[in-house]
């Protein structure tokens, strides 16, 4: 206790008391007995909490004065129509008729709008200078204070979230003042049945599919002058209670937590603000003298362990609620913090996802003011430099570099800066390239707190530094608290020590606080606890100190002083819980697939064409809406699956926008380089381009009619096109049923044999040896029943209910000569069949793989059920590989330990691999991202059907594609192109009126060397002045900017070649900052990758 020593409350006041001269009595006059420490606990709950004891207890103290009804509170409403969501402008409308509405009234349906004047006259009793009035409106659902002006003060949620608005001084005149509420008929979490909970509960669980015809109560709407030493005497109380009923009882702080708690009990009386004065004084034995106000953070902090506060409020952009509800619930929440910043000046509040910024500025134009102001002013702090908090596990490289991009670019344009912080507190896992990627858009920080929810292993790590597949770090931390949407309670603040995993290194910790998930923030509760909360360590000790005051850079510069000294973790910070989300809601994952490959061509064509044709503007308006649409999309509850079936509906509204005008940037670029899609049969082969937008040779069978094909091959973007020629007598590939249901395929390569429907056999004939050790594309499903959150968790006990589909029926489909296919048909339930192509074409080179090309037509209607597809190979590996962004992560094929069997269900891309030495067999899919091997079990996880929280999810049909792709070999370049030449088919155009196709015939930018690096993305600078549409500084004349990988981990050699008047040529991060010049001859430039680097280079052009 010597920490204390310095302090005037150390001791507890009875012993002060006890050392007074009196002489010791000869007789004792009285009897004294010992507490019973457990009776004196329980009675505290009693003294603060409503129930029996409520009108003599410190409740009845609370707000002396309420005035509710008319002529104080006068209350008329609008409703409006269907589920509309009107402006203020359209809802104060002359036309519209307000009524007459009432306490008690109630207003629905579920997500309904009603919007209400309320008149406030306050009576003489509220109009003192001194009087705290407060309006306090709860209905149970979500609501806006407007100024008749129109300008959105601030939000209140029901069921005592936050009800209270406090009344402006200008109202204590006596006359009428009118204000409006917008009630939305949603709760914070939605409008799950029953009440909002989320357990599995038969009376309501939150995470069930909306209740659609919710009503709301409007239970209080009334003007209260507050009793402000009462209410602070509650918060005071709570606080004790929790040290006497928390802290352990071999610590003399418990024991004087349980007096001074008695004591204020003891000295309350009911109806006596004297009383109160006497309660608050005892209290301050424990707490300090300074806890009304924020000095009480002013005592220096020393090397005793200290709790940074900051304030936040996680507002899921889409989840139990649509995207619309979370534009009011930003304008809410944030209003909010604006508020409550004004009178605690300690508040500071980090905020995340430009998104929400960008709807805030464009709808709220008085929040976003505001918001501004406290941003400049230091309170209010946005963070995270992301569009929004995406998923990391799903999205391409690209499309996490744009989240940072879009981001950084926003915060920087808007507000000055960009972000030094990459802020997830809540999304579902974290690949290993993250670090990477963080680095390389201006960030040396990472927060999250999801890996302390880890079902299996207990992750051993508070703050650390994480390293990515090349080696880049961040420091990272994870509030040890357990929450981003901590109460600010006495436990947050000792969980922040007691579960700091890395005390042995720093004994600092960030608590993120603040109703969260559906919005909302810090409340003044919040505030005022905290002050008690650091005013108890100052007075006695026993609890780690609470800061407030401080910003999340402050906490990190600390850190990074000592960050040689920290720990570091290689690798994913893999989830050990939601391993659904790799598969659930497999539309939207198929539509993010593609829009990110329709994004990478037409980005390709258009650097090409703006830069070739001058009459062509690159489409940077229409690229930033897709982009800014799909990158919404990647938000951690929208594309791993896990919202409300109108999450998706929007969803398909912004990919099927995407498509629209992605079609029409296409149209036009192919115009501008001399190429319009075509009738395709009936083109002349000399006409025919075919189009790659892949960086290298290809050479791919096209069907242009039913029994027609060409080859499409060579280099650079426009491939010429011959016929494919192939004779009855020598087919290149062969089909025939050998004896009755078993069918072989035979290419110059491959031996395939199908026996029942499912691959038994493929033999390659080149390196002379069998591919499987069992039936292979065999359907396997499974009970799928998780613990509790059904959208988000596969179980691992899932596995132990593995049922093989029995095929009925196998024919030929195909026998073209160069492709032969054969389908079958699976029952999976009276509800539920497949019907599956297995085909194999022919062989157009040796250096080229063949595969077993695999499509499935899903019809999905089952129920808790996950269906996968079994690939057994004869190939043995203690590790797998799975592409992730730029790179590829290896994983174990075996249940060792614990950490290895949590890993029972992963994360790939577009392959899979199990390799052994010089042999190996690669599983290539066209929109799947879920994968487990399994000593030499390879499975692709297909579909799943989760009830909650979208009770439709995954439904209907699907269209899936995968392939078998054996190769000689490890792991290597291969597998990589051809996963990518697997996702991008190429398309056969014909010739426009105008335009010339020589600007693709030889590609612009190419890239020669190791062939492990991949030329992955093609763009124009953002600050280039004909392309820059926002407010950063634009760059004088035209550039191009190129990134490229390497894929399997190696240091590569290569070099960039350009056609293209190339004046210099920088090194850049993601965001364009150039690192270095290089030095670039007759345009081509030398480039070294370290293995599994990001790396982007700008080539500025003469022109
Ligand atoms: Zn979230």
């Amino acid at each position: 206790m010597c920490s204390h020593g310095s302090n005037h409350h150390g001791l507890g006041h009875d012993q002060a008391v006890a050392t007074t001269a009196q002489p010791y009595p000869l007789r004792a006059p009285v009897p004294v007995g010992k507490k019973i420490t457990s009776l004196y606990k329980k009675r505290l709950v009693n003294f603060f909490t409503p129930g029996q004891w409520e009108k003599v207890n410190l409740m009845a103290a609370q707000s002396d004065v309420k005035f509710g009804g008319a002529p104080h509170v006068q209350l008329q409403v609008w409703d409006a129509p269907d589920t509309s969501r009107p402006s203020f402008a359209e809802a104060t409308a002359e036309s519209n008729t307000y009524r007459e509405a009432r306490v008690g009234e109630s207003f629905g349906p579920s997500w309904t709008t009603h919007w209400f004047r309320c008149t406030l006259t306050l009576p003489e009793a509220l109009q003192a200078d001194d009087a705290h009035v407060e309006l306090h409106w709860d209905c149970s659902n979500e609501a806006t204070v407007w100024t008749a002006q129109g300008e959105p003060l601030q939000g209140l949620t029901g069921r005592g979230e936050r009800v209270e608005w406090v009344v402006p001084a200008s109202f204590k005149d006596g006359k009428g003042h009118t204000i409006y509420l917008e009630m939305a008929c949603n709760g914070m979490f939605g409008n799950g049945p029953g009440r909002p909970i989320f357990k599995n509960n038969a009376g309501g669980d939150s995470i069930q599919p909306p209740d659609n015809d919710k009503y709301f109560k409007l239970a209080q709407a009334e003007l209260v002058a507050v009793n402000l030493p009462a209410r602070m005497l509650l918060i005071e109380f709570s606080i004790i209670h929790d040290a006497a009923t928390e802290l352990p009882e071999d610590t003399w702080e418990q024991h004087e937590a349980l007096n001074v708690a008695s004591r204020i009990i003891d000295a309350f009386k009911v109806g006596d603000d004297a009383s109160l004065t006497k309660c608050r004084q005892i209290a301050a034995e424990y707490l300090g003298d300074q806890v009304d106000s924020a000095a009480v953070y002013e005592t220096a902090l020393d090397r005793r362990p200290t709790v940074y506060a900051i304030g936040h409020c996680h507002i899921d952009t889409c989840w139990l609620w649509p995207w619309a509800e979370t534009k009011r619930k930003v304008v809410r929440s944030w209003s909010n913090q604006c508020d409550l910043m004004d009178r605690y000046p300690e508040l500071n509040f980090a905020c995340s996802q430009a998104q929400q910024f960008k709807w805030l500025k464009e709808i709220y134009p008085y929040g976003w003011q505001r918001v501004k102001e406290k941003i400049k002013s230091g309170q209010f702090h946005p963070i995270g430099g992301s569009w929004v908090e995406h998923d990391t596990n799903l999205p391409c490289g690209e499309s996490l570099v744009r989240q940072f991009l879009y981001g950084q670019r926003f915060f920087e344009a808007e507000f000055g800066f960009r972000s030094t912080t990459s802020w997830l507190p809540d999304t579902f896992g974290f690949s290993c390239q993250i670090p990477q990627i963080c680095r390389l858009a201006g960030m040396t920080r990472f927060m999250t707190q999801k890996p302390c929810f880890n079902s299996v292993n207990e992750f051993p790590h508070t703050t650390f530094n994480w390293v990515a597949l090349d080696g880049s770090q961040v420091l990272t931390h994870m509030p040890p608290c357990k929450t981003y949407t901590a109460e600010g309670n006495l436990g947050d603040i000792t969980r922040s020590i007691s579960n700091h995993k890395s005390l042995d290194q720093d004994n600092t910790a960030l608590m993120a606080f603040g109703k969260g998930d559906g919005g909302g923030g810090p409340t003044w509760q919040h505030l005022e606890k905290l002050r008690r909360l650091r005013g108890m360590a100052d007075t006695v000790g026993v609890i780690p100190r609470v800061h407030s005051g401080a910003t999340v850079d402050q906490f990190f510069d600390r850190l990074e002083a000592k960050s040689s000294s920290l720990v570091t973790w290689f690798g994913e910070l893999y989830f050990e819980l939601h391993r659904g989300v790799y598969t659930t809601q497999a539309r939207t994952k198929l539509q993010n697939r593609k829009a990110e490959i329709f994004l990478h061509d037409i980005e390709l064509l258009a650097t090409i064409a703006s830069i070739h044709d001058s009459n062509y503007q690159y489409p940077k308006k229409e690229l930033d809406e897709i982009w800014q649409g799909i990158m919404l999309c990647q938000f951690h509850d929208c594309l791993p699956g896990t919202a409300i079936e109108m999450c998706y509906d929007d969803s398909d509204k912004i990919y099927a926008k995407a498509t629209a005008t992605g079609q029409v940037l296409l149209a036009n670029v192919l115009a501008a380089l001399g190429l319009k899609q075509s009738d395709v049969a009936n083109l002349k082969l000399d006409e025919a381009t075919a189009i790659n937008t892949l960086p290298w040779p290809r050479r791919v069978l096209i069907e242009v009619s039913d029994g027609k094909a060409v080859v499409a091959s060579g280099e650079g973007h426009a491939l010429s096109v011959s016929s494919f020629e192939a004779s009855s007598e020598t087919k290149a590939v062969t089909i025939k049923e050998t004896s009755d249901g078993v069918f072989q395929l035979e290419n110059d390569h491959l031996t395939v044999k199908v026996e029942n429907g499912v691959i038994s056999s493929v033999y390659d004939r080149r390196a002379k040896r069998e591919v499987l050790a069992g039936k292979a594309n065999q359907f396997v499903i499974f009970n799928d029943m998780p613990v509790y959150w059904q959208a988000w968790d596969a179980e691992v006990y899932h596995l132990d209910t593995r049922e093989e589909l029995n095929n009925t029926k196998t024919t030929i489909h195909e026998d073209k000569g160069y492709r032969a296919s054969l389908v079958t048909e699976t029952h999976i339930s009276e509800h539920s069949s497949v019907r599956t192509t297995i085909s194999l074409s022919a062989a157009l080179s040796d250096d080229q793989p063949s595969l077993i090309e695999c499509e499935a037509d899903v019809d999905w209607h089952e129920t808790m059920k996950f269906l996968k597809v079994e690939f057994p190979v004869q190939v043995r590996n203690t590790e797998a590989s799975y592409e992730t962004q730029y790179g590829v992560i290896k994983r174990p094929t075996h249940y060792n330990t614990s950490w290895d069997m949590a890993k029972f269900e992963v994360c790939c891309h577009k392959f899979a691999d199990l390799s052994e030495h010089n042999y190996g067999v690669s599983i290539l899919n066209d929109s799947k991202y879920g994968f487990a091997t399994v000593g030499n079990v390879m499975r692709l996880s297909l579909l799943r059907s989760p009830k909650a929280p979208d009770g439709n999810a995954d439904m209907g049909r699907h269209r899936i594609r995968w392939a078998i792709m054996p190769h000689s070999g490890g792991l290597g370049a291969e597998t990589v192109r051809t996963a990518f030449n697997f996702n991008h088919p190429m398309r056969l155009l014909g010739p426009a009126g105008s335009g010339s196709v020589g600007a693709l015939a030889k590609a612009p930018v190419t890239l020669t060397g190791d062939d492990n690096l991949v030329l992955d993305w093609v763009k124009r600078g953002e600050d280039d002045q004909d392309v820059s549409l926002d407010d950063l500084p634009k760059r004088k004349g035209k550039s191009v900017v190129v990134r490229v990988y390497d894929a399997v981990g190696g240091l590569s050699r290569g070099t960039i070649e350009t056609t293209l008047p190339v004046a210099k040529v920088f090194k850049t991060n993601i965001l364009e900052d150039v690192l270095e010049e290089i030095v670039v001859d007759s345009g081509r430039f030398q480039i070294t990758l370290h293995p599994f680097e990001v790396a982007t280079y700008r080539l500025k052009l003469d022109q």
